[in-house]
């Protein structure tokens, strides 16, 4: 018994019935994988690259930026790591690509939308990824920030495939590219949902403005909606759809992701061990049910308490 106990708390992401669902870390720098080893992690779902390029005047050279991204390649030998182009805006501004103020930085030149300026700063960046992944065991997925169209989906794809990678994917944050999961899901390998930023533009509600929380609650049923379109591409496909959001980290919500045809859920390392456990305490027939009724419910409230 203490046997199963200690696997219940450290082996891979199961329903009850061992439909499987990956339980991924997001990281920032290889500093954050201490961490996500010690919760068993299988892989690393989000490794956010804005850290390199924060805080200084010029673009980080070619080697710096193969050095930060092998570190964290090296130490996942054997298992995923699904890394994320830079997402830049004038929200975060980076000196070196001189954005100028924009009025609504968060609906403007932000994300993936950065390569219709400076698609250098990209096409270094794929290929930095591509030499640190060259000598690395880790399974290397890469994928880009706000993107709302077929149109950049299929581009970005390209630019990674030029680039020597076999593994492109994009985020799902903007309600657009939801509706279109389907579209997308034919034009790149995965999908991961930034629940954070799907929740903002959802809702038009600043996701840094704590008084609109109820807005921005991820048991939203228009939001679970969203999120249910893209599980039904991703069964459809046979292509994964993740969540890396901060929705991924709720364990309630666990069971009603996987219902909706989730396959992998990447969140801080700390929140992995209760998401394990809220996945293993129901059968996959009853996740399915549970997201029925979260979607169908009136309101956030009444979503939650349907699963109870
Ligand atoms: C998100 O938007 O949910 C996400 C994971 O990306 P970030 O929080 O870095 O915008
Ligand atoms: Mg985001």
């Amino acid at each position: 018994a203490e046997a199963a106990a200690v696997a219940g708390s450290s082996g891979p992401g199961r329903t009850s019935d061992g439909h499987a669902v990956k339980l991924l870390a997001n990281v920032g720098s290889a500093k954050n994988v201490p961490a996500a080893d010690q919760a068993h992690a299988e892989g690393i779902g989000l490794f956010r690259t804005e850290l390199l390029f924060l805080d200084r005047a010029s673009e980080p050279g070619r080697d710096e930026q193969i050095t930060a991204y092998r570190e964290v390649f090296r130490a996942m030998a054997g298992r995923r790591v699904v890394i994320r182009t830079l997402d830049a805006g004038a929200d975060k501004p980076l000196p070196f690509l001189h954005q100028d103020g924009e009025p609504n930085p968060a609906l403007g030149v932000r994300g993936l939308r950065v390569a219709r300026r400076r698609p250098g700063v990209l096409t270094a960046q794929l290929a930095a990824i591509a030499a640190a992944a060259a000598d690395c065991d880790a399974d290397v997925w890469v994928m880009a920030p706000m993107v709302s169209t077929l149109t950049e989906a299929t581009e970005f794809a390209a630019a990674v495939h030029e680039a020597g990678l076999p593994r492109a994917g994009v985020m799902i944050e903007v309600p657009a590219a939801a509706l279109r999961a389907g579209d997308l899901l034919r034009a790149v390998d995965f999908l991961s949902i930034g629940t954070n930023d799907l929740s903002q533009y959802t809702f038009a509600a600043d996701r840094m403005c704590g008084e609109l929380a109820d807005l921005l609650d991820p048991w939203q049923p228009a939001l679970l909606q969203l999120i249910a379109i893209c599980g039904a591409a991703g069964r459809e496909t046979g292509k994964p759809v993740g969540v890396c959001g901060e929705a991924a980290a709720d364990p309630q919500l666990a069971p009603v992701l996987a219902g909706l045809g989730i396959s992998s859920l990447s969140m801080s390392p700390r929140a992995l061990p209760a998401v394990r456990a809220a996945l293993a305490r129901h059968s996959y027939a009853e996740c399915r049910r549970l997201a029925e009724l979260a979607v169908a419910a009136p309101d956030a409230v009444a979503a939650r308490k349907s699963v109870l």
